[in-house]
């Protein structure tokens, strides 16, 4: 017997007009790379959304045509996150701070025909072009007055191709299993590989990633993300708010603390979300000048491990929640977030930090569990670790292209699982804690040593303000971890101040074997610490007798 209930798809271009009718006059707030601030609604969103669709339609874009954005976060690229999806073809946000030579890579390999970027990404587009033969369409998404031109590559203007575009243009009603958004992994090892979103697994995603445990966002929040639009569609926070009717804020290219600062006042910001690397910036900003925040009451903090520092930091001082969230690329990005249950209200201050510094509970919709490398099922206990894998359906099935053969692996029941390359525990209650990445984790006489405990434990020194342990060769015991770190300005501390520093918060065969000081710790294009290149940087090092 089937149900006999209506099968509407699960479109984007129905979140956006969801948020037309009922949220019509709800902000969108920009601060742009000319310099101001710009400010319309859903509904005005909603008509030049359908103009771009209608204007991308005349220049011959068909159903599942990728076409790239090199973008700030802003209304111009909400814009084109839902011309570009509600129209059935691709958009495929691409990360800026990667290598000229890896966008143009990335972008031959989607098949990108139409690449939009802001003016600050100018430099970038000069030295891709001519590797980019497929590309017939390179559109500044600038006021026409500021429109640049360049010698030898022909630029449109983004509002000239709006103004082309006619804004009764009609969402098609498309299967939902169609494309509408691709996003490159980093590539930290190898090629980046491309994860194809779906309107129904996108949709699906923001409704999960709306739930009060999950990011919980509402039409009474004022929401700025700060985790950029090209990393993982800043975490569906262009699904979500539209969705539920927040208000929408967008620091554009202006990431220092004092910018953001100032945002976050003058907009009423009540929930943000980033990496930590970003939010350092923002809270030595705010002690230094003796700040508060007046609205911001919690933000999301995920992409790489929360330290438990900054969770306190922002709780104690500032009397911000952070939501500690883990994902990846490949999960569109939410598979975990950290929340209090009611059974927690009870315990004492300590045990609840202990349970919001971990990165969380599944979100319903997405099932995962560890296993040991001969994929035995391993005991949720807390404390054993094994190798995170994952399944859903906002969860990736394939690489774009096939890239890499099949990624899944199987059960004995035949189910696949991806496998999400990190190493974590999950306690009795389903909370996870990531130790680390499979290719970081250290392995010292037979037993790992989980480096982001140790580089959490650093950062809880007031004098140091960044942390990163690798492992160094070691004849005896395979590996031993090695600190490195970079010192709070003006901050003095010592090898063996650090060292100590250590004991009785970790077993004794946990403790770094030296330290090393650094003036920086490479980061990559998505704010994590690239420990790739530090064992590059470290390779000659040796340990001390
Ligand atoms: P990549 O950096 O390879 O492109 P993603 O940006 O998708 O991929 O990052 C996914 C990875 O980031 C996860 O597999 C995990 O290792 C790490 N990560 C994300 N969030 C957290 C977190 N809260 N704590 C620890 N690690 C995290």
């Amino acid at each position: 017997m089937q149900g006999l209930m209506m099968d509407m798809p699960l479109l984007v271009s129905s979140i956006l007009e969801h948020a037309t009718r009922h949220h019509g006059d709800a902000e969108i707030v920009s601060r742009r790379v000319e310099g101001d601030i710009h400010r319309y609604t859903y509904a005005d969103l909603n008509v030049r959304a359908r103009a771009l669709a209608s204007a991308f339609t005349l220049q011959g874009v068909a159903v599942g045509d990728r076409i790239a954005t090199l973008a700030w976060n802003g209304y111009r690229h909400l814009e084109i996150y839902y011309g570009v999806g509600g129209m059935g073809a691709v958009v495929h946000t691409i990360n800026p701070r990667l290598h000229p030579e890896q966008i143009a890579w990335i972008i031959n390999h989607a098949g990108d025909t139409h690449l939009a970027f802001d003016l600050t990404f100018l430099p970038i587009i000069q030295a891709i072009a001519p590797l980019c033969p497929g590309v017939k369409s390179w559109i500044a998404m600038v006021d026409g007055d500021r429109q640049p031109s360049v010698a030898g590559l022909e630029l449109v203007n983004y509002e000239e191709l709006i103004a082309s575009g006619d804004s009764g243009y009609r969402w098609p009603e498309l299967d939902e299993r169609t494309a509408v958004g691709l996003c490159y992994t980093s590539g930290t090892t190898g090629n980046p590989k491309g994860a194809m979103y779906a309107h129904r697994s996108t949709v699906l995603h923001a409704y999960a990633a709306a739930l009060p445990d999950a990011m919980g966002a509402s039409a009474r929040d004022s929401v700025l993300p700060v985790v950029p639009m090209f990393h993982v569609n800043a975490w569906s926070i262009p699904y979500v708010c539209p969705l539920v009717g927040a208000k929408m804020v967008f620091p554009g290219p202006n990431l220092d603390g004092k910018s953001l600062y100032e945002l976050f006042e003058a907009e009423g910001v009540t929930y943000a979300a980033g990496v930590p690397t970003v939010w350092q910036g923002l809270l030595q900003h705010l002690r230094s000048n003796k700040l508060r925040f007046s609205t911001l009451t919690r933000t999301v903090i995920g992409g790489s491990a929360c330290p438990p520092a900054m969770i306190d930091a922002f709780r104690i001082e500032f009397g911000v929640d952070v939501i500690h969230a883990w994902g990846m690329t490949e999960m569109s990005p939410l598979g975990t977030l950290s929340r209090l249950q009611l059974k927690h209200l009870k315990l004492d201050e300590n045990a609840q930090r202990q349970i919001l510094a971990k990165q969380g509970h599944v979100v319903f919709g997405v099932d995962m569990k560890i296993v040991s490398d001969d994929m035995a099922d391993l005991p949720w206990d807390g404390s054993t670790p094994g190798n995170l894998l994952v399944r859903g359906p906002w969860v990736i099935r394939e690489y774009f292209r096939g890239e890499g053969g099949d990624p899944l692996v199987y059960d004995a029941d035949g189910r696949g699982w991806f496998p999400t390359g990190d190493v974590a525990t999950i306690d009795a209650d389903g909370y996870m804690q990531i130790t680390d990445r499979s290719k970081d984790v250290i392995k010292s006489g037979g037993e790992w040593i989980s480096t982001i405990d140790l580089e959490n434990l650093a950062v809880a020194h007031p004098a140091v303000a960044q942390a990163a342990v690798i492992g160094i060769a070691h004849p005896k015991w395979d590996e031993r971890p090695l600190l490195i770190v970079v010192k709070q300005p003006g901050a003095e501390v010592t090898r063996e101040e650090l060292i100590e520093f250590y004991k009785g918060k970790v077993a004794n065969w946990w403790i770094p074997d030296d330290v090393q000081f650094v003036e920086a710790i490479p980061l990559g294009a998505t704010g994590k610490i690239l420990k790739t290149k530090l064992r590059e940087q470290f390779r000659d090092y040796q340990l001390p007798q």
